[in-house]
């Protein structure tokens, strides 16, 4: 699968967020299932589980739902497909804040010198990870 650029892929996973559903919630309200549209009529989960120390972040698992048992989703292997990022984004939002996408924890740290929390967001068993810059909207 062709690895599209970073901005592009914010730019789908907030068109797709407007379209995600929230399946399930933890103890505390925050989404950890949510269902966000792909192409071609294609539905993928996304598993967003929160680690306890806070600094190590969270992890997202896509699965493409092919009504025939879940495939776990190609473009969230080495690095975190729009899917994801859609449902992290959605998150973010439920919570009243914002956030920016960097590649690097170099580029997030000088991001967040701005203001924000610096949120490290890894595929589930993949090897991908991005940094969320999150701050009040
Ligand atoms: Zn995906």
């Amino acid at each position: 699968m062709k690895k599209t650029r970073l901005a592009q892929r914010v730019e789908m996973a907030r068109a797709a967020m407007e379209f995600a559903l929230v399946m399930g919630r933890n103890k505390l309200g925050q989404p950890t299932h949510i269902q966000v549209p792909g192409h071609a009529g294609k539905r993928y989960e996304q598993f967003i589980r929160r680690n306890d120390n806070r600094q190590s972040g969270l992890t997202v698992e896509c699965q493409l739902n092919t009504g025939c048992g879940p495939i776990p989703c190609p473009g969230n292997n080495g690095h975190i497909c729009y899917h994801s990022l859609s449902a992290v984004e959605l998150a973010v939002k439920e919570s009243g804040k914002k956030a920016s996408w960097c590649q690097t924890r170099e580029i997030a740290d000088l991001r967040a010198r701005m203001g924000g929390q610096v949120i490290p967001v890894q595929s589930w068993k993949g090897t991908g990870i991005l940094y969320a810059v999150v701050e009040e909207a």
